[in-house]
């Protein structure tokens, strides 16, 4: 769980690939909501790729994992890490916020999970189905 002190009830259980979602269609990932400033750890260990900030995520933070995954963190309120630098699981990397295209929402942080390696047999027949070969539904590791 990213978001410091979230539960189960923080978030809907069934927001991943939720359709309609504006100009993404689906939403490719989990809205985990708290309170601005609430502390966010990296879910996993690993190398900061990216933390910056851009248009529609905000201020975010990209950490390439274990299994080539990518661990995506968007609209928070502060970054607390920086590119190019390694992140221990737990450890803080930003705070929750309204950057980007969550500007006039409650603050939430937007977590998704990408992998850089197809797992084309996770393709099904919804709207944008294919590109579940490279999102994951990280509401499946929330849980552990
Ligand atoms: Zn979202």
């Amino acid at each position: 769980m990213p978001v410091q002190g979230a539960t189960k009830y923080d978030y809907n259980s069934k927001s991943f690939w939720f359709y309609p979602w504006g100009k993404s269609v689906t939403h490719k990932g989990v809205d985990i909501f708290a309170k601005k400033g609430t502390g966010i750890n990296s879910s996993v260990s690993g190398f900061v790729l990216y933390a910056g900030e851009i248009g529609f995520g905000g201020k975010f933070v990209l950490i390439l994992g274990p299994k080539w995954r990518v661990h995506y963190y968007a609209h928070m309120h502060e970054l607390k890490t920086s590119s190019f630098s390694f992140v221990n699981r737990n450890s803080t990397i930003g705070t929750v916020g309204t950057s980007g295209n969550a500007s006039g929402k409650p603050p939430h942080l937007h977590y998704s999970i990408l992998t850089m390696i197809p797992y084309v047999w996770k393709i099904d027949s919804d709207k944008q189905g294919w590109k579940k070969m490279f999102y994951l539904n990280p509401i499946e590791y929330l849980k552990k």
